[in-house]
């Protein structure tokens, strides 16, 4: 009997120690896999938020407007590049406020509302930081269907060259109006003293009338001055591109401007070399040649020397150049002269009958011929304006 029984148990344990070893070996190779699968989807999670995080920022990145992207705290979570480039940014701003990382407190003041107002649309801002920056900014705060707050994002636009445009245009509507003004009202002035009974005296009528046109010379002048800066400034002017002979051209202009070189007894030298050639229009170097020559005839000294010069400027180029032995310029007023209507002495343009706009429309001929403007003077020394202009290659051959 004992023996049978030991037999049985020993069957039993060796069952026993079978579901012992072997069952929870099975269950945790069940349990591997299963942890094995959940690290997989883990690793597939993070890599596809990690691969949407990259296409977030691209896309961002490849944004014109700067954006800005806050958490549910105020903190900086992004910034595209073009933000940093409005705002100057170079280091890692994330995790900052916006105080800390841009020190505007209108800025922070703005994204503080933000929960409350819900959305913010054209809000204008000056960057103090960037000198003369302007950003306009769109911004929205971000929340769930059931209105749990989450962050905010803010959209920045440049506003700086639309402001710089603009006050361009208003200070140039400012000017134009000037100068209208000043011939409008000596004209009006003379019409009503010659009505008021000075048309009855001959003599004085006739100076009156004579004082008249002079002024309505100026106003011509003035316009036509205005429409071919417009004209030049649209961008939408086509150069007629031909061989220019300088050497030519520049006898022409000195003839057209020989009676008012007369009247000052002022001696105009043409020293371009015979044969030199340029790709330009015609009709505009001439104009160009005309102002500058004009120009030192009329604030250069009585009996004074003018003269116009070309020099071969490698590899392609031509420089010419208009040299008087007048007053010159001070050297503050070098950068501005061929800003319109700058003046270095307002009395004198007007008395000679200056639009201001005679250097102006000479660098923007030069400048669409591909050229560039320049000018050396020493006060009481005369002045030197050149250009360049590209040398005719057909001349070469
Ligand atoms: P304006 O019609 O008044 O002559 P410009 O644009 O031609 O206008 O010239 C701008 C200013 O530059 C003039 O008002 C004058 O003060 C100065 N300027 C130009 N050319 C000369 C020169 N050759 N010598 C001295 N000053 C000059």
């Amino acid at each position: 009997m004992w023996p049978t029984i030991c037999l049985l148990l020993l069957a039993a344990l060796v069952a026993l120690a079978f579901f012992v070893i072997h069952k929870p070996q099975s269950f945790r190779r069940e349990l591997d896999a299963q942890s094995e699968k959940l690290l997989a989807l883990q690793r597939s999670f993070e890599q596809q938020s990690a691969e949407r995080q990259a296409q977030q920022q691209a896309l961002f990145n490849s944004m014109v407007e700067g954006v800005l992207l806050l958490d549910r705290n105020g903190q900086i979570q992004l910034v595209n590049h073009s933000l940093e480039e409005m705002f100057g940014v170079t280091a890692d701003v994330r995790g900052q406020t916006i105080l800390e990382a841009f020190r505007l407190p209108e800025l922070a003041q703005l994204a503080r509302q933000l929960p409350d107002k819900r959305l913010v649309r054209g809000y204008e801002l000056e960057l103090g930081s960037v000198e003369d920056r302007w950003v306009q900014i769109n911004a929205a705060a971000v929340s769930d269907r059931d209105g749990a707050h989450h962050g905010a994002i803010l959209v920045f636009h440049d506003l700086t060259r639309l402001k710089q445009l603009e006050n361009t245009r208003q200070e140039f509507v400012a000017n134009v109006s000037h100068e209208l003004r000043t011939p409008l009202s000596l004209i009006k002035g003379f019409v009503e003293t010659l009505l008021d009974g000075a048309k009855d005296d001959r003599e004085l009528s006739t100076r009156f009338l004579q004082t008249i046109e002079k002024h309505t010379d100026r106003l011509t002048y003035l316009i036509e001055d205005l429409l071919t800066i417009s004209h030049l400034e649209s961008g939408r002017i086509v150069m007629n591109l031909k061989t220019v002979d300088l050497h030519k051209e520049t006898s022409r202009v000195r003839d057209d401007l020989q009676s008012r070189a007369k009247e000052k007894d002022v001696k105009v030298e043409n020293q371009v070399p015979p044969g030199m050639m340029v790709r330009a229009d015609g009709e505009r170097f001439q104009q160009v040649l005309f102002n500058l020559v004009e120009n030192a005839i009329k604030y250069g000294k009585q009996a004074g020397h003018v003269i116009v010069g070309a020099r071969a400027a490698p590899p392609k180029k031509i420089e010419v150049w208009v040299q008087d032995d007048g007053p010159g310029i001070p050297p503050e007023s070098k950068d501005r002269v061929f800003e319109r209507f700058y003046r270095v002495d307002r009395a004198r343009s007007r008395e000679t009958g200056g639009t201001g706009l005679g250097l102006a429309i000479v660098k923007h001929i030069v400048q669409a011929h591909g050229g560039e403007v320049g000018l050396k003077s020493e006060l009481g020394k005369g002045i030197t304006f050149s250009f360049t202009l590209m040398q005719d290659d057909s001349a070469d051959s």
